[in-house]
């Protein structure tokens, strides 16, 4: 079923007979458009693509399932808009509440005249969450770019480059393969790995330490996550062991994700796999989120998730122990969620790597 139907569908549900459209990630997941500026005007029979004269031509290329009505300065974009709901006969015009600030919907309510702007509960984020097969052949080809970004990457670790050069080296290899940069990359070493969302900084590798790279590519408007952790010269005991212990959670929380499962359970079961060892206590975030169109997108992995894992989902996967004064390892996967089972979509070796390789 097309995005379209399925918002209408939705729409009847909620006992909305039209909806104004503007989040440009909502924008463009229902149309294909990646300009910054569109309002898609839905109605249960009509929909209708707005944009003004900057985006005229992309529009004509990346909207092909509806007719569009653009506008020009001096014409002002909320009355526009308000103008073509009033000729659609929209008397009541849900708006999307999750993503509306205060100040555009004060903004856009003074222009609507006759229309009456009515909050839309946060519908979209739940209708992204079940991918297309469009969606996820956009998806495997980001997992695709981080995979090989990671291969590039292993080559340059050794002592003495520096969290930043690695995080430049990375991006531009990404960004060469076609991809976009999905979020700004965290790449953070020694103590520094212990900062789970650490920014990549001047420091330079040193031996012992752990580097922990996370990142994505972003193709057609969707993302990749993919984090992999590494140990720069020589790997000691403790970090076999806090490793190994992210790992045996990690492979078992795969094992677990299914469709049917609950979020909390598959959580939770990474959780005690990690208190086993005493580790749990270093784990501090959740075990993994909803991606899509937006890098945490819909649904969290997490102990108060009431989220129902299901078909056509995508999560990551990404436990993490982060132990001050040490440092911190995470190891994060993209899977696809099928009737039967799951496909892991990212391929990226994880058997604790020591680099450079001898
Ligand atoms: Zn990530
Ligand atoms: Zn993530």
């Amino acid at each position: 079923m097309s995005a379209i139907s399925r918002l209408r569908d939705r729409m009847a549900s909620e006992g909305f007979g039209a909806v104004l459209v503007s989040d440009p990630v909502n924008v463009g997941w229902l149309t294909g458009f990646s300009g910054t500026f569109g309002r898609v005007l839905v109605t249960s029979t009509e929909a209708l693509f707005i944009t003004d004269s900057r985006y005229v031509l992309q529009a004509q290329e990346e909207v092909t399932d509806m007719p569009t009505a653009s506008f020009a300065s001096p014409v002002d974009g909320d009355v526009f808009v308000a103008e073509q709901a009033q000729k659609l006969g929209i008397a009541e015009l849900g708006f999307e509440s999750a993503t509306t600030t205060y100040l555009q919907w004060q903004k856009t309510a003074e222009k609507m005249g006759s229309v009456r702007l009515k909050a839309l509960p946060d519908i979209f984020s739940e209708l992204r969450m079940i991918k297309s097969e469009v969606e996820i052949a956009k998806i495997k080809i980001a997992c695709g770019i981080a995979d090989a970004g990671f291969a590039h990457i292993t080559r340059m670790i050794q002592p003495g480059v520096s969290e930043i050069d690695i995080c430049l080296d990375l991006e531009f290899f990404m960004r060469r393969q076609g991809a976009e940069i999905a979020f700004p990359s965290i790449v953070v070493s020694g103590n520094r790995s212990a900062r789970p969302h650490g920014k990549p900084s001047e420091k330079k590798l040193e031996v012992g330490d752990f580097v922990t790279m996370d990142f994505g590519a972003r193709v057609d408007g969707y993302n990749s996550d993919i984090t992999r952790t590494v140990v720069v010269g020589k790997a000691t005991e403790r970090h076999h062991e806090v490793y190994g212990a992210v790992l045996e959670a990690q492979l078992a929380s795969l094992e677990a994700i299914r469709a049917g499962a609950k979020a909390k359970d598959v959580d939770a079961n990474a959780r005690e796999i990690l208190g086993r060892k005493d580790l749990a206590k270093y784990f501090g975030h959740g075990l993994g989120h909803g991606l899509g169109r937006v890098v945490h997108d819909g649904g969290r992995l997490s102990p108060t998730s009431t989220d129902i894992i299901a078909p056509g989902q995508i999560w990551t996967i990404e436990p993490g122990v982060y132990i001050e004064g040490f440092g911190g390892v995470r190891i994060e996967d993209d899977v696809l969620i099928k009737e039967d089972g799951i496909e892991i979509l990212t391929h990226s070796p994880k058997e604790l790597m020591v680099l450079p390789s001898a």
